[in-house]
């Protein structure tokens, strides 16, 4: 059975990892390609775009694939929309994995938005100190127009400078983080307001655990809602039941 798993996400690497050793599967994960030195999964990889919901239809045909794990992140709203359409044309089944958000806690200051715009509207509207974004670098450029305040700005990859606000400091990490870390960053830096969008998953956890300790609101951006009537499991382990399912 030849499947496709759509990834960048520790997920899909988990579930490369297992079906990589599974008999009788013929496995390719599918990368974007945004960062330079992804941590890549057991198994054949494909990199790069697949040409819209067209590119992707011609290649589940060509590559004759027989089932599609979604397994991106919660934010990558387009390719999942993509795969769905793809998918249905095709006629090969599809699940997408989506580990849970996460959920607030006793003494959080959450405030829930439904957009990074929303965030960035509040945050312009609040007094003047640092904003500690968190929240990707494609979603910089809705802050770089805010002159009043200073932004810690930590991203895996390089921005551009236009996608930056005015005044920043800018981190290149990749997670996992601790809390003890995170506590001590903000510290350092004066953090007022921590900005981040609900991925949910352990790798970057850390930082609501060190707002909550440093009693910091935290504006929590919501996920896009999930296409209606697709399959939905939380993990790897239910994707791979799901296949399965599907191999009979
Ligand atoms: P997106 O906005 O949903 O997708 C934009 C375009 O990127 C798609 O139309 C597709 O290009 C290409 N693409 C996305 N994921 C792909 C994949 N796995 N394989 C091949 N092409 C892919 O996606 P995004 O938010 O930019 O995220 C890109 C990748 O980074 C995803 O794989 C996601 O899992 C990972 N990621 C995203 C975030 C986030 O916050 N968005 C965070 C961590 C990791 P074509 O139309 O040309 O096919």
């Amino acid at each position: 059975m030849r499947v496709l798993i759509l990834g960048g996400t520790a997920e899909a690497r988990e579930l490369a990892g297992q079906l990589q050793a599974c008999e009788g599967i013929e496995l390719v994960s599918s990368l974007a390609g945004r960062v330079s030195r992804p941590a890549l999964p057991a198994g054949e990889v494909r990199i790069g775009g697949f040409g819209g919901v067209e590119g992707l239809t011609r290649y589940l045909r060509t590559s004759r694939t027989e089932a599609v794990i979604d397994a991106t992140h919660p934010f990558a709203a387009t390719i999942s929309a993509h795969a769905i359409d793809a998918s249905r044309q095709v006629g090969c089944p599809l699940v997408l994995v989506r580990r849970r958000g996460w959920v607030e806690r006793p003494d959080d200051r959450w405030l829930r938005l439904p957009t990074i715009g929303d965030a960035a509207s509040w945050i312009r509207d609040s007094p003047a100190g640092c904003v500690f974004l968190t929240t990707g670098r494609r979603d910089l450029s809705a802050f770089s127009d805010d002159p009043a305040h200073e932004y810690l700005v930590r991203v895996v990859e390089p921005p551009e400078r236009e996608q930056l606000p005015v005044r920043y400091q800018l981190i290149l990490a990749r997670g996992p983080y601790t809390v003890d870390g995170e506590v001590e960053l903000m510290r350092r830096h004066h953090v007022r307001v921590l900005v981040t969008k609900d991925s949910g998953g352990s790798m970057t956890v850390a930082k609501l655990d060190a707002a909550r300790a440093r009693e910091l609101p935290v504006l929590m951006v919501d996920r896009p809602p999930v296409p209606e009537g697709v399959r939905l499991v939380p993990d790897a382990r239910s994707a791979i039941s799901w296949l399965d399912t599907v191999a009979g």
